[in-house]
């Protein structure tokens, strides 16, 4: 019965993301709303899919991923970052970044925990910490460089506190977190004997040769990380909802726990076809690093022809835009007008945000778009 829906979900609204490509779809809209490329991904792997369910590989992996892609992931993050993470035992494959998150914060947090977010976070991070009964708390990366003060975040730490959720490249702002903030971060989990959750679904996408630093290769961290990154976005084919979660063993046993009793297991013939993905992954990032890049900038000038200033990302496949001054009422009207009135869909980000009211001045863009829809949705704000 309805009405008998469990408490810790009565208050929860349907994704911003549905919500907007919903609109976006009923009024013939341009969207540059949610966050998914609208081209295909690499065709040799759409190739390898096929070939893996042409040789039968069509039934249940193992719970914890098939052991060629654990094994190229673990040979990737070695020659990116230096990682030493055993595919046995520390990887873990989910069904998108999603799942991953889902497990590491539902294997962490008991009942009145306490989980400090970056705000404007990504929404499933709120979501995740209120189904495990978990209290997000909140510190507000700050316009205009989404930076963050060291004291707000220490203020909040207290006794209930277990976990700090990090993401880097950083969905709405396209913030990079830098080395510095970086080090902040993890002298304080170390301090406060925190497990950090650091979701870097946007490793690959960084652009001005601006590194990514996964947190766990920081000094002391190796142990206390749940490092969360996402296939979809690095092979941008975001509805193959591949994630893994990698981290020490004795975390990897307990996300493998819930990952066990959510989905058991992920589609069998994608991960045959990602695991050659992750083979030749050398050879595929330059291209798709630029194909982004050449994007963003074709936005950011783009956007210079219209009202809304942007603030340029390092990373990720977002743009946050301030609202011009005394047209709309706030984000959500901007939001609702423009994609009513204007043919083109944003994201109003207030909802990532629970403390500061900046995110109604914003609206946030994605350009994983062709250059075609990039063009016709920038054009529409430029009617403003
Ligand atoms: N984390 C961030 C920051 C994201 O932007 C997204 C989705 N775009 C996810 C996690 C979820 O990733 P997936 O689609 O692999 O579940
Ligand atoms: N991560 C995507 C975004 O930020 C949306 C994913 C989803 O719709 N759940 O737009």
């Amino acid at each position: 019965m309805i009405e008998k829906i469990a408490d810790r979900i009565s208050t929860m609204g349907n994704s911003i993301f549905a919500t907007m490509s919903k609109l976006s779809a009923e009024y013939n809209a341009t969207n540059l709303g949610q966050g998914f490329p609208d081209f295909d991904g690499p065709s040799e792997l759409i190739e390898e899919a096929y070939l893996a369910m042409k040789a039968s590989k069509n039934q249940y992996a193992p719970s914890q991923g098939i052991f060629s892609l654990r094994k190229n992931i673990a040979e990737i993050q070695n020659k990116y970052y230096g990682m030493d993470f055993d595919p046995e035992t520390e990887i873990t494959i989910t069904t998108g970044a999603t799942e991953a998150l889902y497990c590491s914060i539902n294997a962490f947090v008991n009942p009145g925990d306490e989980v400090i977010l970056f705000e404007p976070y990504y929404d499933a991070y709120y979501s995740d910490v209120i189904l495990a009964g978990g209290i997000p708390r909140f510190v507000t990366l700050k316009k205009p460089n989404f930076s963050f003060d060291e004291n707000e975040l220490r203020d909040l730490i207290n006794n209930e506190t277990k976990i700090i959720v990090l993401n880097t490249p950083h969905n709405p702002t396209g913030k990079v977190f830098r080395k510095d903030e970086l080090e902040i971060i993890a002298k304080i989990a170390i301090e406060n004997n925190l497990l950090i959750i650091s979701d870097e679904a946007y490793e690959f996408l960084t652009f001005n040769q601006i590194k990514h630093i996964p947190i766990a290769t920081l000094p002391g961290m190796r142990n206390r990380t749940i490092t969360i990154n996402s296939t979809g976005k690095t092979f941008g084919m975001t509805g193959w909802k591949i994630g893994y979660a990698s981290a020490s063993p004795n975390l990897t046993t307990a996300i493998r726990k819930v990952h066990q009793w959510t989905t058991f297991a992920v589609n069998t013939p994608i991960q045959n076809a990602l695991a050659y993905g992750f083979a030749n992954l050398e050879k595929y990032i330059p291209e798709f690093v630029s194909n982004y890049q050449n994007k963003r900038d074709l936005a950011l000038n783009l956007l210079k022809k219209t009202k809304f200033k942007a603030h340029k990302p390092d990373g990720s496949y977002f743009i946050m835009i301030d609202i011009p001054d005394n047209i709309f009422v706030d984000d959500v009207d901007a939001a609702t007008k423009l994609v009513r009135e204007y043919g083109v869909a944003t994201i109003p980000p207030s909802v990532f945000y629970s403390k500061s009211d900046e995110g109604k001045t914003m609206l946030r863009l994605c350009f994983a778009k062709s250059d075609d829809t990039l063009k016709k949705g920038i054009e529409k704000l430029a009617l403003i």
